[in-house]
């Protein structure tokens, strides 16, 4: 079986596995996720989610966020540094035309990085330019055989060299999903759907 066989068979039972995979911060227009997605980085899905919940409804536009108090974000990790970086990344929102559609627009803004841009572009605007790796997108397609790096970058080339462009929006929420569910930092190899196609399988080390 090629690389590509194999990717595609291990998709088939991911998606099996995890019919209802999708993006876990909760929001309701671009201006929300790209906040949400700043708050994200090095903290939990579920804290962003419940302080999003309350933010969301005080602040409704990018000229209230340029104004965010950072004490309404404080169950955040690194809450000033983010607070500052949605003030500044608002102001220019502010003044321009709400929140950008390209990859260079948005890695422009301070915060936002090539993997925060193509969360963006993937979810708020349906535009996919590649494929968002973060830590259980980096463990889990190492373990996969998908790569042979642990650098985001080559990760992120090396997936879309082998899967298909109509799987990289889905393909992060199932390795997400995934991560969390089966193989953690510590993998749980023998309840794994995909064992049987995992050059990693039995794996005991947190690699
Ligand atoms: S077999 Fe183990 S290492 Fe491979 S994907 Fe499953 S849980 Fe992860």
């Amino acid at each position: 079986m090629d690389g590509h066989s194999n990717v595609a068979e291990q998709l088939k039972i991911l998606k099996k596995e995890y019919p209802t995979a999708k993006y876990y911060l909760d929001f309701s227009n671009p201006l929300q996720l790209l906040v949400a997605a700043i708050l994200s980085a090095q903290c939990r899905d579920e804290v962003v989610n419940s302080c999003t919940k309350e933010l969301f409804k005080k602040y409704k536009t990018a000229g209230d966020f340029s104004k965010l108090d950072e004490s309404d974000i404080k169950s955040i990790t690194f809450f000033k540094n983010k607070a500052k970086n949605i003030r500044e990344a608002c102001k220019i929102l502010d003044a321009a035309y709400g929140v950008p559609q390209t990859m260079e627009g948005l890695t422009e803004l301070p915060g936002i990085g090539r993997k925060t841009a193509n969360v963006i572009l993937a979810n708020a605007f349906n535009i996919i330019l590649g494929i968002p790796v973060d830590t259980h997108y980096i463990r889990v397609s190492y373990r996969l055989g998908w790569t042979k790096s642990k650098n985001p970058d080559i990760i992120e080339r090396d997936s879309m060299n082998l899967i298909p462009k109509s799987e990289w929006k889905i393909v992060p929420h199932l390795l997400k999903a995934h991560g969390r569910a089966v193989c953690k930092p510590i993998p749980e190899c023998s309840r794994c759907c995909v064992n049987n196609l995992c050059p990693k399988n039995g794996v005991t080390k947190s690699t």
